[in-house]
């Protein structure tokens, strides 16, 4: 069993029904959430749009990372996200999403993969993964 750390966001439609539902599929396919920080708000990153609301909850899974993250491209398929960021000239291109779901932590574990980065790389620039972090007291 492993403990993942993982960040939730919405900017489009029901924003915390799409939280919440997100929670439930990641309770049910994932593990047993152990911890859940505040929903807080904050503008769109890296684009300009609709505010997020950003959550990051702490679950225990016995999911390999991959797995892990094939479950969570599901479950963001079945809240019906339907664009992927992707490179444009070497660019992030952002867009609106019903739900985002990233993988912050596993365990100790450092991967550098084609598919996957743990830590995240990005989660020390964000304030709406850092925030959550430091009430739930995973960072300072
Ligand atoms: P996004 O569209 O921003 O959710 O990015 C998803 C892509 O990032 C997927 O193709 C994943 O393979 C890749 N990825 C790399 N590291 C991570 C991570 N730690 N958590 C989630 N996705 C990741």
């Amino acid at each position: 069993m492993q403990e993942v750390v993982l960040s939730l966001g919405s900017n489009l439609g029901d924003r915390e029904k799409f939280l919440s539902n997100a929670v439930d599929l990641i309770n049910a396919e994932i593990g047993d959430i152990v911890k859940k920080s505040s929903v807080y708000e904050t503008s769109s990153w890296g684009f300009d749009s609709f505010n997020f609301l950003n959550q990051v909850i702490v679950v225990n899974t016995s999911a390999k990372p991959l797995e892990l993250l094939d479950i969570i491209q599901d479950i963001e398929k079945k809240l019906g996200r339907k664009n992927k960021s992707k490179m444009v000239n070497g660019i992030p291109e952002y867009h609106d999403r019903t739900i985002d779901i990233d993988i912050l932590i596993y365990g100790n574990e450092i991967i550098e993969s084609e598919r996957l980065t743990i830590p995240h790389p990005k989660m020390r620039e964000r304030d709406f993964i850092m925030n959550p972090l430091r009430e739930l007291k995973i960072a300072n």
